[in-house]
């Protein structure tokens, strides 16, 4: 059996990759390398039939030298340190690329949201938000939705933070509802910033847009809305798959009807249209994009030589290994890394904890616009660093983001 490959060792080495073309001496290395606050908490939660159970999460901040941390909670069986760790400093180098003034985070707790009944599931957010509140708050770091957790999760955390503070702190979270303070777009925001990498990489020669064949695995809250914005904005969506397996027509799937069904709680393979393919044949489809949106390290060096896409476009945070990179790069095959083809939900993020503090809220048209000009202003930025420096994308994104995180350091000094 192949090991799993670990995610804080992949952003370790891509990260390690970007200090070596910038030249970064040890100590900035070793600040930057280094998760600034680690927590690990172990819970009580009483269920349903009187029983308690004990859980364990984290709460990471990899950095904050930029502004307050930031970033997603994942429910997930999987969730352990080293993932959060990893998922943590891509959040620094992605605030850093689309020069959002946060710093990274990530949390989680192992366990699986499916297995418990509502009411479980908000006893154990509102204890393990009680567990973090050590870290959190609006000016400390800030969560959002990741896998397993959505805009009621976000409500529970911030009514508990609210308690424990005698007032509402609404900035404490972002993806919340709309009638908490939520924004506008935050729910679409990640697939729409997907949509707007891809024109851009259409623009720039990298791939089509108009008609592109596009495969997608996961159809949660990243891959499911970008799989429907892509179709809506013209590309043939042949292939979209959730952890069940998938759905593949080469003629294009009907977007809206599969994601009807999932609304109503059907997977995807259980939903008419398309012939069953399982992950790894959607993986290997000759498509014109693929957008892999459901988890880290699905592409390995082991299944990438059997991929036939002309562009991958990572919806997922760190859904490649660097093997399955050096594979891709050696083929010529364009990769839009995570930190910048993902970044869509953190930047409206950024905008909804803006609304928040200063309690005036934006329209939707006016959100996306901004979203826009963000996503695009990244994406030249990193074509053009990676056209000077001979660089892949990922490589050019990660070494503008850790130039940015290192510039502000070296300005900041070292306390005392
Ligand atoms: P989600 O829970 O809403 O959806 C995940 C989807 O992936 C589901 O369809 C699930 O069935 C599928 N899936 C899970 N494991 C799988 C596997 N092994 N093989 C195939 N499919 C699998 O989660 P999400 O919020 O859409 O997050 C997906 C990814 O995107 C994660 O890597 C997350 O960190 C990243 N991300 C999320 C956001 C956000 O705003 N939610 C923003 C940026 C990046």
């Amino acid at each position: 059996m192949p090991q799993t490959p670990n995610p804080w060792v992949t952003a370790l080495t891509q990260f390690d990759a970007a200090a070596d073309r910038l030249h970064l001496d040890d100590a900035l290395r070793q600040m930057l390398r280094s998760c600034k606050r680690e927590l690990t908490v172990h819970f009580p939660v009483r269920l349903g039939d009187g029983s308690t159970t004990v859980f364990r999460g984290h709460r990471v901040q990899h950095n904050v030298v930029l502004g307050p941390a930031k970033g997603g909670i994942r429910y997930h069986p999987a969730v352990d340190l080293d993932e959060v760790k990893a998922m943590a400093m891509w959040m620094t180098w992605k605030c850093a690329v689309a020069k959002i003034p946060f710093g990274g985070a990530k949390g989680g707790v192992a366990v699986d949201p499916a297995k418990l009944t509502p009411q479980e599931l908000e006893n154990l957010t509102r204890r393990y938000a009680t567990e973090i509140a050590l870290l959190i708050g609006p000016q400390e770091d800030i969560p959002a939705p990741d896998m397993g957790t959505d805009a009621l999760v976000m409500a529970w955390i911030m009514d508990t933070y609210s308690m424990h503070r005698g007032y509402s702190v609404t900035g404490v979270v972002t993806g919340k509802p709309l009638s908490i303070g939520g924004t506008l777009g935050r729910q679409e925001a990640t697939g729409r910033g997907i949509v707007y990498i891809a024109q851009e990489a259409a623009r720039y020669g990298l791939t089509k847009f108009d008609g592109a064949k596009v495969a997608v695995q996961g159809f949660g809250k990243v891959g499911g809305v970008a799989a429907r914005l892509l179709a809506a904005e013209g590309c043939r969506v042949v292939a979209v798959s959730d952890i069940s397996g998938g759905v593949y027509n080469e003629r294009g799937l009907d977007v809206e009807a599969l994601h009807r069904c999932t609304q109503q709680g059907a997977r995807v393979v259980d939903a008419p249209g398309g012939d069953h393919i399982s992950n790894e044949e959607l993986l290997a489809l000759p498509v014109d994009i693929l957008v892999p949106a459901a988890m880290e390290s699905q592409v390995t060096g082991a299944n990438a030589p059997q991929m036939r896409a002309k562009m991958v476009l990572e919806g997922a945070n760190g859904p490649l290994t660097p093997e399955a990179d050096a594979v891709l790069a050696e083929r010529g095959v364009p990769v839009i890394p995570d930190i910048l083809a993902n970044a869509g939900g953190l930047v409206v993020s950024y905008f909804e904890w803006v609304q928040d503090i200063q309690s005036f809220f934006w329209e939707e048209d006016e959100i996306n616009e901004r979203l826009r000009r963000v996503m695009v202003r990244a994406f030249a930025e990193v074509k053009s660093l990676a056209d000077e420096r001979r660089a892949t994308l990922r490589e050019a994104a990660t070494m503008r983001g850790v130039q940015r995180v290192a510039e502000a350091t070296l300005v900041r000094g070292i306390y005392p």
